[in-house]
């Protein structure tokens, strides 16, 4: 009975029997405002918090202490797998921390949150990569809680795992474009001359000399001229893959703009660089590259090539000179060659 003050009562009414007799009637009053109140509460609480998994970018988890699924909501929207179909899976082994562009197995070694887990600490927005059911690379924040019952022992984690995909992939795209030469996708100044003073940091610990090429396409114009620009950025697309796929994945291949490009090879001492130089201008010069109607198209390349030992202290456009002495010697001596810049003289 709802009372006029808002208050319930529960209202149980008993037949009081003396043997098989009954001989009265007993009724209880129970004020269960309070408890209903609380039901609701809870009621409200657990609705809101479904809602909230429901219509965000996340799903609810719960592990017992062997790090099994025991508990997950919201999962099927991101990672295209049914809540219960998870459940005893293990779950720290579906994670990777570096996405190679295969689905995810999962890997202990790679997974940096790995101590902190087997310590069983508090994890806040660690950055985990995972695959959907349909092999979609899936980049998730988790943030979980380690639970203990009250003997305190670890009793599994609870947490929220949040779908920073799309996200990452802007940002990547970002990066992408502030650090990369649009046409070509090679390092642009900015990440080659960031790399260049990395290197000329490491330089200092190592010892080890490092050396700068440029790279610049013989004859160019006349290639434009003849073929049109269209074909002329696709040459020099192709001599971006072309000088990129020769070089070690340690060295840089840069393009500021214009028919010339730049590497940077580190641990490269000045007769190494020449040979590197050399092996670059036959690849290029070798190269099968054609017109659109199919006829071969003869492409060739003048470097320069610029020495830094340890001990140098000249900064990034002082170098890029001495590469540039030795091009202007290479288009000297006849193009499709290799100078080095030390023993150029300076341009007139
Ligand atoms: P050299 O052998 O002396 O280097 O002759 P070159 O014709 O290559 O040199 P030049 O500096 O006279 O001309 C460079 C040409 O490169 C002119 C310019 O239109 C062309 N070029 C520069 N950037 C691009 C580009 O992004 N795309 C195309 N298609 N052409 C470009
Ligand atoms: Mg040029
Ligand atoms: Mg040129």
């Amino acid at each position: 009975r709802r009372r006029s003050d808002g208050g319930v009562m529960e209202i149980e009414g008993r037949i009081v029997f003396e043997g098989e007799q009954p001989v009265g009637f007993v009724t209880t009053y129970t004020d269960i405002t309070d408890r209903l109140r609380n039901a609701e509460t809870v009621r409200r609480v657990r609705d809101l918090m479904s809602d909230a998994v429901n219509f965000s970018p996340t799903y609810i988890w719960e592990t017992g202490p062997d790090g099994h699924y025991t508990f997950a909501q919201g999962m099927e929207k991101i990672l295209g797998r049914a809540d219960d179909e998870v459940l005893g899976t293990e779950r720290w082994k579906q994670f990777c921390t570096e996405h190679c562009g295969k689905p995810c197995v999962g890997s202990e070694v790679a997974c940096q949150w790995l101590s902190p887990i087997r310590a069983h600490a508090v994890l806040e927005r660690c950055t985990l990569i995972t695959h959907s059911a349909d092999g979609r690379p899936v980049w998730l924040s988790s943030s979980a809680q380690p639970v203990f019952d009250e003997g305190g022992c670890f009793n599994g984690y609870r947490g929220v795992d949040v779908d920073i995909t799309e996200l990452t992939l802007a940002q990547q795209e970002l990066e992408q474009m502030a650090l990369h030469d649009p046409m070509t996708g090679l390092a642009n100044r900015r990440k080659f001359c960031s790399r260049y003073d990395l290197e000329v940091a490491r330089q200092s610990g190592t010892g080890n000399p490092l050396a700068l090429l440029l790279v610049d396409v013989d004859h160019f114009k006349s290639i434009n001229d003849r073929l049109g620009h269209l074909v002329g950025d696709e040459c020099l697309r192709r001599i971006a893959n072309l000088l990129s796929s020769a070089l070690r994945v340690t060295d840089l291949v840069g393009r500021f703009g214009g028919e010339e490009f730049m590497v940077l090879l580190s641990d490269t001492d000045p007769e190494e660089a020449l040979q590197v130089a050399e092996t670059l201008r036959r690849v290029v010069e070798a190269s099968s590259l054609g017109t659109p109607e199919g006829d071969p198209l003869a492409i060739t390349v003048s470097i320069g090539v610029a020495a830094r030992p340890a001990s140098d202290r000249r900064d990034f456009e002082q170098v890029l000179t001495e590469a540039d002495r030795g091009v202007y010697a290479a288009k000297h001596a006849g193009r499709n060659c290799v100078c080095a810049g030390w023993n150029a003289p300076a341009e007139a």
